[in-house]
């Protein structure tokens, strides 16, 4: 397997999307935590790479979905926001849990 290559963007905007497809995800953000959400299956970007040049990128699959959860942190969105209350409830009381085993 090819080693993937860093990526650096920013202001992303997707200009175009695909039919969605439901996806099982996760966050390093969210230890322990995963939630099908349904993503565009393809999403072509335009964004701007580090010398401030304007490119464009299409994404399919695994890549969409990877860009298109990163486009929700920048905009204050987690996973867990796509989750129902209860799901959320239980995380949130899990990751409580686990807070008070680790501070023992
Ligand atoms: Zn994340």
């Amino acid at each position: 397997m090819a080693t993937p290559t860093p990526r650096c963007s920013s202001t992303p905007r997707i200009l175009n999307s695909s039919e969605n497809i439901a996806f099982e995800e996760g966050c390093l953000s969210l230890p322990d935590f995963t939630l099908e959400v349904d993503r565009a299956r393809v999403v072509h970007v335009q964004y701007e790479d580090l010398d401030g040049e304007t490119k464009t990128v299409m994404a399919e699959d695994l890549l969409a979905v990877a860009v298109q959860h990163e486009m929700d942190h920048l905009e204050g969105k987690l996973l867990v926001d796509y989750a129902s209350s209860v799901k959320k409830d239980m995380y949130k009381r899990k990751a409580r849990k686990r807070k008070a085993a680790q501070s023992l």
